[in-house]
């Protein structure tokens, strides 16, 4: 199969995070788990950690108690950031803007030769822990390295695969059968091998091993904030509201979503302004997902930002390779500006 060529910077495949992992030099490695089909899912991890701070209480006991501070002190703490790419294995433009991110780090210039001064100066004295490809069982399905510059119907091919019958599953149908697995033909990148959506796992059960490790994660990390890199078709740059998350959490949100859309601007890139909070009254409740999962987990800023996918044949941006890894760049700047500033009420 062919497909639109990529430029040298654009890495998206297990075999090239997995190198990146191996050659990193200045980063804590860690391999979070090991996937249903066998593979590693890598973390990289920079700056000073809250990793093994004793706490007096788990989140909800915490605020239980009125007093955040007994599962960490927001006077002591390091700022954290987890950044997760590849919940969905078709969404490689996280993935990509984290292997530029973490080649920045490693080196003082992406993998374009860009050297991204201001984002690399708010880096200092954060904790900053990368997951490039949460999911590598859905990412190895995919074989195209982008989405971008492919149609509609590769979208929902290689994101969501194809029913028994050969017909495409598509969004949301793909949603209506959990696990998949036994209902398709092809298992599209959405699922690791078990046919498991990790932002839809059934939180209350035992989870996917890779579900369960990210939560762990942030619960370890004591993560402030976590970012689901996801894409969203031809959306403009959208930083998603999550359901059932604490109205101080929603309200950074929309705060870095006009952040975003002020910066992007700036520079000719379209971000969606901010969202009304709200989510959980409509006449069907939005979904507890692994956003809002990883928010009550350790009570961290969780969101869902969408990248812009760049279909040829659908209404909406179409933006580059270059374009969509810059506006990654954007939302990692302006989260990072709230961490250093220590915005957020529990920080
Ligand atoms: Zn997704």
């Amino acid at each position: 199969m062919n497909f639109p060529a990529c430029p040298a910077f654009w890495k998206t495949s297990n075999e090239a995070i997995e190198n990146l992992y191996q050659t990193a030099q200045k980063a804590e490695k860690t391999i979070l788990t090991t996937t249903p089909g066998g593979r590693p899912v890598y973390c990289l991890s920079y700056g000073p950690s809250n990793a093994g701070t004793a706490r007096m209480a788990n989140w909800s006991s915490a605020l239980g108690s009125q007093d955040p501070s007994c599962y960490a002190d927001p006077k002591t703490k390091v700022p954290t950031l987890v950044l997760i790419g590849a919940e969905h294995g078709q969404e490689t433009e996280g993935t990509a803007a984290l292997y530029n991110l973490v080649t920045l780090l490693e080196t003082g210039k992406d993998a374009a030769g860009n050297t991204n001064g201001p984002l690399l100066a708010l880096c200092q004295n954060i904790r900053l822990v990368i997951v490039p490809i949460a999911n590598p069982d859905g990412r190895a399905r995919v074989l195209p390295e982008a989405i971008i510059g492919l149609k509609q119907y590769d979208l929902r091919y290689w994101g969501q695969g194809t029913w028994a019958d050969g017909s495409l599953c598509g969004w949301p149908e793909c949603k209506k059968i959990h696990p998949i697995k036994d209902a398709v033909d092809f298992l599209g990148g959405y699922y690791n091998d078990d046919g498991i959506n990790l932002m839809h796992d059934d939180f209350f059960a035992p989870l996917a091993c890779e579900t369960k490790a990210l939560l762990d994660l942030c619960e370890c990390e004591r993560a402030d904030v976590v970012i689901h890199l996801h894409g969203g078709g031809d959306s403009k740059g959208n930083l998603m509201q999550t359901s059932y998350m604490s109205k101080p959490a929603q309200a950074i949100v929309e705060k870095l979503a006009s952040a975003c859309y002020e910066h992007g601007k700036a520079e000719g890139l379209e971000f969606v302004g901010p969202h009304a909070c709200g989510l959980d009254d409509g006449p069907v409740p939005g979904a507890f997902n692994l956003a809002s999962a990883a928010h009550h987990k350790c009570g961290a800023v969780s969101f869902v930002y969408e990248s812009n996918e760049c279909i040829i044949d659908e209404p909406g941006p179409k933006l580059t390779h270059e374009q969509v890894t810059r506006m990654h760049f954007i939302v990692f700047e302006e989260t990072l500006k709230v961490l250093q500033n220590r915005e957020y009420r529990y920080i």
